[in-house]
């Protein structure tokens, strides 16, 4: 029997926001391979066998899927979110480069993290707007910085991923101090923290009030554009700009 590869989004943490087709490929699954808190959010069952690992080993843990799915495995590969958006679906196509196989794959959409804190905000992402990796592991903050100022040029609103970790914490510090030599001080920034989780947290301030503190691992940040205003204790874009 030939295997298949599933790559699959659990969404920002509660069990309601996990999609039905995800449901039902884990249901299917006989190896389950992610992040040690992602294979964490799996029920265990005696026929799944449970494949969890450190951070930072995407493509280790890509190739261990090809090579189970070649020997006749049903492997989920599980992402937060959604496993397009900074996630293992696109390490997965890494290591199919290497090979010379044509295996089964599916990639099954998850809610992304930004969609989830926008929707407890208001509609901050109702215009356009951008998603940035603030993560320096596998690009220069160099790059970080160029597509920062560019997006804050176009008016962009931005979400903000990997903000702020113990190993780089002046990374977010200076974002910020970007933020405002490019943006009004009254611009304003949403830290969601932990969305859809019992940890939840959401904090609505200005570009001016904003410390790096604000923001850790488990946060998003949403950046508005320069029309992005509040009505009552919602945050939102108006739907046209430049008029
Ligand atoms: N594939 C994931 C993103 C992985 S990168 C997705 O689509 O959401 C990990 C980053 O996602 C975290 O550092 C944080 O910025 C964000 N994130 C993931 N889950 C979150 C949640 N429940 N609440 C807020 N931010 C979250």
């Amino acid at each position: 029997m030939s295997g298949r590869i599933t790559v699959a989004g659990l969404g920002p943490g509660a069990d309601a926001l996990v999609t039905p087709e995800v449901t039902q490929a884990l249901a299917e699954a006989t190896d389950v391979i992610g992040y040690i808190p992602y294979v964490a959010r799996v029920a265990p069952r005696a026929d799944l066998r449970l494949h969890p690992s450190d951070n930072r080993v995407e493509l280790d843990r890509a190739r261990h899927a090809l090579d189970l799915a070649e020997g006749g495995a049903r492997v989920v590969i599980v992402s937060s979110g959604d496993p397009g958006v900074f996630a293992m679906a696109a390490a997965l196509f890494e290591a199919l480069e290497e090979r010379d196989t044509d295996p089964d794959i599916r990639i099954l959409p998850g809610i992304t993290a930004m969609l989830a804190a926008a929707a407890r905000a208001g509609a901050p992402l109702g215009h356009d707007f951008c998603a940035i990796n603030l993560s320096d592991n596998l690009k220069p903050f160099a790059l970080i910085e160029k597509r920062l100022r560019h997006a804050a040029m176009g008016d962009f609103a931005m979400a903000f991923y990997n903000p702020r970790s113990k190993s780089r914490p002046e990374g977010f510090a200076r974002v910020l101090q970007i933020l405002r030599e490019e943006c009004e001080p009254e611009r304003l920034l949403i830290f969601a923290r932990a969305v859809s989780t019992l940890d939840e947290e959401l904090r609505i301030t200005t570009l001016a009030r904003a410390t790096p503190e604000m923001a850790d691992m488990r946060t998003v940040v949403i950046v508005g554009n320069s029309a992005t205003r509040r009505v009552g204790r919602w945050v939102y874009a108006p739907r046209s700009a430049g008029a």
